[in-house]
Order: structure tokens, then C-alpha cells, then sequence
């Protein structure tokens, strides 16, 4: 069994895949070359905003748009504390400093009340406040109607990492449309993957996208021999457009089918587990389904008996993490962050997980309770 299984989409789309890579080859144009602007067109329309620049990953995603706004040495930003290091790593890369929120213990995502909470101490601390980076986590949006209230009265901006929620909804709009700003990953074990590392950048404001445009090959003028700004070597490669073209094609069947199967495991698990909760209103991507419990290590151990792989996202919150040692963060300050990571384990998820496959699971965590 697998806890992803990309072997399974690939041959169910092998030939589409191989016709769009070869077609690659065959024009050559390996950097910037007509999927990519293809891929961004479709992305756009797909996710229902006015632009789409995609990029080399998830990461440079979410960077790109801090450059263009301008954050750099001596700005904040409000991040999440439970998720993936990249969310407060790029604040860093910028120059600025990342300030760690709390989350929500039944949806995992930031709390608007520890938001507040921060935001008020931070001021006192003469912060200068930025914005704030709301994680998606594990595909569900984020509470987007109270973090865009509390961004207001602040006056910051919202970059929404969507890294893990592509095909999520919120009250009818798509995931990568529910801030100013939206970046995504298509690293392979993302709702939407590629064969290497992938992003995208979504926004509707166009001089915002012009400089994002810049920054993404090394803050290129009229061309990319004038430059006038600081950029990265940003670019998505042709290839893994084509593949992410092709991909697209069978996206929306694929999170239906994530659904059906995140449907069952809460009916059948809802009982003796603590379940994922979804709001009214979202829906989620289910790039994890992330249940908690008491005596994770025992389950782990017992599955992994049964030949049942889990994972443990997250084991380490990031305020607590060696990197940030120098943030002078202390055991005890964000507790939610803090107990999640101890009880969270995520169990296989991907749309072609057996049924026969989903019955075992659904077993072995029954019998091993
Ligand atoms: C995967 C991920 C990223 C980074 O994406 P890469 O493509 O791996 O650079 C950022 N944030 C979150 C929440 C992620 O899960």
C-alpha cells in the first residue's frame, strides 16, 4: 500500500502525458516555451482570477510576492507556526522577520483570536507589521472572512499559501482566490503535481504581476539582459507544464475521488478517532487527511505491522525549530502548535486508494485502538 500513489494516475494518463512531453522535445523551447503560457491561461480561468504567473516552486511562490511588495529587513510577518518550514522560511529569505501564530485545534488552521493576541503585542513590541500568511493546511482554505477583517484594521496584506489546497473551496470560490495574493505548489505529492518541482502565483492586480514578472527572472527590465531590481531564477520549465497541462485534464475527478474517500474514513473513524473537521461552506483538497490521537507512537507501530504507512505532518512546530532558536521562542508559548504536533497522524490519502485498500486502513486503526 501506498501513502501517495503516483504510479497509479500515471498510467491512467501515460500516453497524454508522453504526446505532451514529446511535443516538447520536438520544438525545443525548454525555458519559457509555449505550455507555460498555456498552463497559466488555463490556471487563471481554473481558479477564477485575472492572473497566473507560474514559477519554479512552491516557495519561490510564496517569496516572489513578498519581494514585490517590498518586505525586507526590519518588516514582520504573521505566519502559522503548524506547517510546513517553507511558509516562514521565504519571510526570512526576504529579510524580514517571521512572528508565530497559533492555530485552531480542530481545524488546524491560524486562530483569529491568537491573530489578535499577537498583533497587539507585537505593536506594543514596535513591530513593523507587514502582512500575514494564512497556510491552507492539508487542503482546507483558511478562515479567510475574519483574517481579512483583522488584515484591514491593520492595514496588511494577505498572501495566502494555497501550497496544499489547489481544487479547495471557500463559499464557491476557488483556493488561490481568497486573498490579494495566492501562491501554490506542485511539487508531485500536492493535490496537483508535477514530475519535479513546480508553483504558481495567483492575483488580480496587474502592476502587481508585472513586477512579479520581473522578479521571477532576476528583475529583468525591457528584457533579460536589463535589470531593475533584484530577482531570483524563478521560471517554471516547459516540461513540467506540459505534464501539469495533462494532469489538469483528470484534476477535478481526482479531488471528487479524495473526497468520497475522506467521506468514508470520517464516517467510519468519526468515533474513536478525533476526525478532521470541515467547516460549513469550505471545501477541502484533502492533500492529508490528519487525524489526532493519544498514543500515536502505539497506532504507528501497530500499522506499520498491518503494512499501513502513515506520516507526521507536523512533528516539530516552527517556532520551535533549531533554525528559529534565535527568535528566543520557549516551550509553552504557542500550545496548540505545540500539542498537535505530538497527536497528528496522517494516513493514506490519493484518489486511487482502493476500496479494498480504505476497508485495511479503516481496520487496522480500529483494531489497533
Ligand atoms: C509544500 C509546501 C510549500 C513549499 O512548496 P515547494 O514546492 O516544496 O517549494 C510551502 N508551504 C506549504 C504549506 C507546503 O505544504
Amino acid at each position: 500500500m501506498h501513502f501517495i500513489d503516483l504510479v497509479a494516475q500515471q498510467s491512467r494518463i501515460r500516453s497524454g502525458i508522453d504526446r505532451r512531453i514529446k511535443a516538447v522535445l520536438d520544438h525545443g523551447q525548454y525555458i519559457m516555451g509555449p505550455e507555460v503560457a498555456e498552463l497559466e491561461s488555463k490556471l487563471s480561468k481554473y481558479v477564477g482570477v485575472n492572473h497566473c504567473l507560474s514559477c519554479s516552486n512552491g516557495t519561490d511562490a510564496l517569496l516572489i510576492p513578498l519581494l514585490a511588495h517590498g518586505v525586507g529587513p526590519g518588516d514582520a510577518v504573521l505566519v502559522p507556526s503548524f506547517t510546513f518550514f517553507a511558509t516562514a522560511e521565504v519571510v526570512s529569505l526576504a529579510g524580514a522577520k517571521p512572528i508565530f501564530v497559533d492555530v485552531d485545534p480542530t481545524t488546524f488552521n491560524i486562530c483569529p483570536k491568537s491573530l489578535r493576541d499577537v498583533i497587539e503585542r507585537a505593536k506594543r513590541n514596535g513591530e513593523k507589521l507587514r502582512a500575514i500568511i494564512p497556510v491552507d493546511l492539508f487542503g482546507l482554505p483558511a478562515p479567510y472572512a475574519a483574517i481579512h477583517e483583522i488584515a484591514k484594521e491593520h492595514d496588511l496584506f494577505v498572501l495566502e499559501d494555497a501550497a496544499q489546497s489547489f481544487g479547495a473551496s471557500y463559499l464557491g470560490s476557488k483556493a488561490c482566490s481568497l486573498s490579494n495574493i495566492a501562491a501554490t505548489s506542485f511539487f508531485p505529492a500536492k493535490p496537483l503535481g508535477c514530475y519535479g518541482d513546480g508553483g504558481a502565483i495567483f492575483c488580480d492586480d496587474a502592476g502587481l504581476k508585472s513586477i512579479m514578472t520581473s522578479i521571477r527572472v532576476h528583475g529583468q527590465g525591457r528584457d533579460k539582459y536589463e535589470n531593475i531590481r533584484i530577482g531570483i531564477n524563478g521560471r517554471l520549465d516547459t516540461i513540467q507544464a506540459a505534464i501539469l497541462l495533462e494532469k489538469l485534464t483528470i484534476f477535478d475527478d481526482e479531488i471528487k475521488r479524495r473526497n468520497a474517500i475522506a467521506t468514508r474514513y470520517t464516517s467510519e473513524l468519526s468515533k474513536i478517532v478525533e476526525t478532521p473537521s470541515i467547516p460549513v461552506g469550505y471545501t477541502s483538497a484533502w492533500a492529508q487527511y490528519t487525524i489526532k490521537v493519544k498514543n500515536r507512537d502505539r497506532l504507528v507501530g501497530r500499522l506499520k505491522e498491518r503494512c499501513i504507512p502513515t506520516m507526521m505532518y507536523y512533528p516539530i512546530p516552527i517556532h520551535l525549530q533549531d533554525a528559529y532558536r534565535c527568535l528566543g521562542y520557549k516551550s509553552g508559548s504557542l500550545p496548540v502548535s505545540e500539542s498537535l504536533c505530538k497527536e497528528v497522524l496522517s494516513i493514506p490519502m490519493h484518489p486511487y486508494l482502493s476500496e479494498q485498500d480504505q476497508d485495511q486502513i479503516v481496520k487496522g486503526i480500529k483494531e489497533s485502538l
